[in-house]
């Protein structure tokens, strides 16, 4: 799937985590490469934590182009960054290095890939009211998003407060959104919930859902479960029941991939080969899922 040839001006890119075995950017990259015509070759490098800055030195000084960074180094990477976006730092977390002269700069997509969850719905966050469930990484970059499309109000739902709350201050920090934060037992309670954004683990690889009544989607208009294993949730399934749209994290997933693949190569996507990638690398996912 990816470049005919490997040769010597063959530019270099991968991925840093613990877990890259598993993961389908490798794919991603070498497949929108190809069909892109970039002469490029992404590889994965499994690097162990307290050793992402001896990476990142390592790769500036091989030229290795650009990386991406997934779970658990997006945080301990910027320490080692020349310079972070101003989106990614309000994140607090970095999931695309893309190589300067001065080192790598820092970037996050993965608020990219969830907007554009959105905005091929037509849906915008502006004025609404958005529950999200989660504070964890990715919860970080959905609730920076709400913050940054001027949603009315972000309800953040956890099972530990602590995090949730420390998330609320983040976001209450930039942006005028109306914050609050409750636990799963007062989910019912939310007076017109009309945009939900799953973002915690419950559910990935099994039937479980974080949410205990399904009628919570009657008034919900969108969901946006960030999981993509497997291709249906039961969340998705129950939000579906109750006349909500329910979308899962593969378009999250896709959408990153090709925002840092555009933030590498200086180029945009025309939206026909954009449509057109998506569809050949969605049929690839789910042949093999
Ligand atoms: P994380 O940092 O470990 O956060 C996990 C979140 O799930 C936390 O809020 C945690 O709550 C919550 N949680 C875990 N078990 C729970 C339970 N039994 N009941 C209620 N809440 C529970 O993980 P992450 O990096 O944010 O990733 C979360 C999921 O999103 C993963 O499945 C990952 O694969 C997926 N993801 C998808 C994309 C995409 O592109 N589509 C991108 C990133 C991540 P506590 O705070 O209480 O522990």
């Amino acid at each position: 799937m990816c470049v005919e040839l490997v040769e010597g001006k063959t530019a270099v890119y991968g991925i840093i985590g613990d877990r890259v075995e598993k993961s389908f950017s490798p794919v991603l990259q070498n497949t929108i490469g190809r069909e892109m015509g970039v002469n490029m070759v992404y590889v994965p490098f499994k690097v162990e934590s307290g050793r992402v800055r001896a990476a990142v030195e390592g790769g500036r000084a091989m030229n290795i182009r650009g990386f991406n960074v997934t779970v658990p180094h997006k945080i301990e990477v910027m320490d080692a960054l020349a310079s972070v976006d101003e989106t990614a730092a309000r994140i607090g977390a970095v999931n695309t290095l893309k190589l300067t002269e001065n080192g790598y700069e820092g970037y996050n997509t993965d608020i990219i890939g969830l907007k554009k969850c959105f905005d091929e719905r037509k849906t915008s966050l502006k004025g609404r009211n958005v529950v999200l469930a989660g504070a964890g990484g990715a919860a970080n970059s959905a609730a920076i998003l709400a913050g940054e499309e001027k949603a009315a109000k972000l309800v953040i739902v956890n099972r530990t407060a602590e995090k949730a709350e420390a998330l609320a201050e983040r976001v209450r920090k930039y942006y005028d959104t109306e914050v609050e934060v409750i636990g799963y037992d007062k989910l019912m309670d939310i007076a017109e919930p009309e945009i939900f954004i799953q973002t915690t683990s419950v559910g990935m690889g099994s039937d479980e859902t974080p949410v205990a009544e399904k009628e919570f989607f009657k008034n919900v208009g969108i969901v946006v479960d960030i999981i993509y294993t497997p291709w249906e949730t039961r969340l998705m399934r129950e939000a579906k029941e109750m006349g909500a749209a329910a979308v899962n994290g593969f378009d999250m997933l896709f959408y990153q991939g090709l925002a840092s693949f555009e933030i590498w190569n200086d180029m945009k996507a025309e939206p026909e080969k954009t449509l057109e990638l998506k569809k050949k690398l969605t049929e690839f996912y789910r042949g093999r899922a």
